[in-house]
């Protein structure tokens, strides 16, 4: 198994996860610099014109979204569904549809097929770290076909072990991954990043990247929700993945 880290570059104002585009896909993260793509702290109107700013500049229709509940559940999307469908993990065979999840602190998950072209896209925050919505996606993936052996994984920006302190009874509740929970000056620390990439190789994906950005203190001017403004007011970037048709 190879986990890279630390290869995702930034053009065009876009976080681009190089893994991914070496294989021809569309995947990379935004910015601030694209405004907040969901949410509650932003007009809908002001972040819907967002995603269809980047889903033209990216050469797509439009971005297809899930309403994210920190759950595991997969669903099929070759295409945009309104209303949005519940769910934190989707996945598309479908070149042309661009996936697109949500996430300020919560970890970005992207998973593409070369061989076949499958794409997927999950939300894992501790919630949906706890409940294994990762596993949940390839799993889904490799139920309509995909040789897990042959995806290719991304893990966006989100918070790091170097900022994710978390109390007792959180720790408690995630007591099944305690080897990503560690202690670090007397406080919990619970690391996203290695607890989806267990996730992703238990799965049998042999090929995985990690940003390795944290979007409180890695400097690329991202969306954090432990680092909001002082106002309370955060937005959402988007992590996103397709196949141009
Ligand atoms: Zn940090």
């Amino acid at each position: 198994m190879s986990v890279a880290g630390a290869t995702w570059t930034i053009r065009d104002g876009l976080l681009r996860s190089r893994l991914l585009e070496r294989h021809g896909f569309v995947a990379g993260f935004t910015t601030r610099a694209q405004g907040s793509m969901a949410g509650a702290a932003f007009p809908l109107d002001e972040q819907a014109r967002n995603r269809a700013a980047l889903a033209r500049a990216l050469g797509f229709d439009a971005v297809v979204r899930m309403r994210q509940v920190h759950r595991n559940t997969v669903v099929r999307m070759d295409g945009a569904i309104e209303p949005w469908p519940e769910a934190d993990a989707m996945w598309t065979a479908r070149p042309g549809v661009l996936l697109g999840v949500a996430a300020a602190d919560c970890v970005p998950v992207l998973v593409a097929d070369p061989s076949t072209g499958r794409i997927g896209a999950a939300h894992a925050g501790w919630q949906g770290t706890m409940v294994k919505v990762a596993e949940s996606l390839v799993a889904a993936m490799v139920a309509d076909g995909a040789d897990p052996r042959r995806l290719v994984a991304s893990i966006g920006p989100s918070i790091g072990p170097c900022c994710y302190t978390i109390d007792e009874a959180r720790a408690k509740l995630l007591g099944r991954l305690k080897e990503h929970l560690h202690e670090r000056d007397g406080e919990i620390v619970f690391d996203l990043w290695s607890a989806n990439v267990a996730q992703l190789a238990a799965s049998g994906v042999r090929d995985i990247e990690v940003a390795g950005i944290c979007t409180k203190s890695g400097g690329a001017d991202l969306w954090s929700y432990r680092g909001r403004d002082p106002d309370g007011r955060y937005g959402t970037q988007l992590g996103f993945i397709g196949r141009r048709a």
